[in-house]
This record gives structure tokens, C-alpha cells and sequence, in this order.
């Protein structure tokens, strides 16, 4: 089974995360500028954490699929590993909003055509015990903490700083789980 994190590795959510807040703060910020995972410290210091307010489920009515990302998870079957969709979906103590995050990713990845019907989504902030054999995900505190096999950081302007090797595209994450193929067993 293979992890793939949902946001920023499957969902380009941050350039629409930007979209709202340029518009909103009459802002320019570009998503290269972002290179910390602590993205309020970028924007305008009277938006400051606030910018988190704008992540809501209805968000993902409007987020694209990164360029690849269908033909990706497929090459991914293809290769006879079990895509699994591991995602943070807010605060899990807020039961309807989490479950709200989880049905909107949902939709998008089956709207996008990147999950199939049947495949599971596992929603949760803490994936170091993710269910998982191999862990894909732009947030290098996630790469660190996956205890159940491979952790890889998928290369995004806000993991810049980790000393970890960072696959560039999609080719080079499925060259990782050809070299790691023997640790996945389904
Ligand atoms: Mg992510």
C-alpha cells in the first residue's frame, strides 16, 4: 500500500489557498515565495494566522489536480500497489468539520478522476502510524515521523530546507517505489 498525502501532492491546493488570500488582502504572493512550512509568517502581518480561516471544505470546489496527478495514482495500480489517500482533515475533535474536509477531498479526487470508488481515504494530522508501506507527502514533519516503512518528501517550495532527497515529478517518486517494491507487498 502505497500513502499518497492528498494536499499539495495530488491537490494543488496552495495556489488557490494564495488566490483567495491575494484577493481578500490585495496581496501578490506567489506560491515559490512560500518557503517554510509556517505560511502565515509570509503573508501580510494584519492577515498573520488568520489565512488559516480561508482553508475550509468548500475550498475544494475549486482546487485543481496537479499537473499528472490521475495518470500518477493509476501508474501506480498499474505497478500492482493499493493507493491509499492519507490526509490531515482539520482539528479530528471537530467531528462534523473533519468529517466535512474528508467528504470534500473525497469528491475532488473522484471529481478529478485520481481515486476510484472503493479506494479509502484515512483521514488524520498524525500519519506516523499511517497503515501504510511508503508515506508521500510534501510536510517534512510527516517524512520524519512515518514509522511503518519509506517516508518520502515530495518536493514543494516549503520542504526546501530538509536534508531529505526530494523526488522533483511524479517519474521520480514512481523510480522510489520501484527500487522500494519489494517493501510493498500489496
Ligand atoms: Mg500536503
Amino acid at each position: 500500500m502505497v500513502g499518497l498525502d492528498v494536499d499539495d501532492v495530488l491537490l494543488d491546493l496552495m495556489p488557490r489557498w494564495l488566490q483567495e488570500y491575494n484577493e481578500k488582502w490585495d496581496d501578490n504572493l506567489h506560491v515559490k515565495d512560500i518557503n517554510d512550512w509556517e505560511f502565515w509568517k509570509f503573508v501580510k502581518p494584519e492577515c498573520g494566522k488568520r489565512i488559516y480561516n480561508f482553508l475550509k471544505p468548500e475550498m475544494y470546489q475549486n482546487v485543481k489536480p496537479l499537473e499528472g496527478a490521475a495518470d500518477f495514482v493509476q501508474a501506480i495500480r498499474d505497478r500492482g500497489h493499493t493507493p491509499r489517500y492519507v490526509t490531515a482533515c482539520g482539528d479530528p475533535k471537530r467531528t462534523t468539520l473533519h468529517k466535512a474536509f474528508a467528504t470534500a477531498k473525497w469528491d475532488a479526487l473522484i471529481r478529478h478522476g485520481i481515486a476510484e470508488e472503493g479506494e479509502l481515504l484515512l483521514p488524520g494530522r498524525d500519519k506516523s502510524h499511517a497503515p501504510v508501506h511508503m508515506l508521500i507527502d510534501d510536510r517534512i514533519q510527516n517524512v520524519n515521523d512515518f514509522r511503518n516503512g519509506l517516508g518520502v518528501l515530495f518536493t514543494q517550495p516549503w520542504n526546501r530546507s530538509s536534508y531529505l532527497t526530494r523526488p522533483r515529478s511524479y517519474e521520480d517518486v514512481l523510480e522510489l517505489i520501484d527500487r522500494y517494491a519489494r517493501h510493498i507487498p500489496e
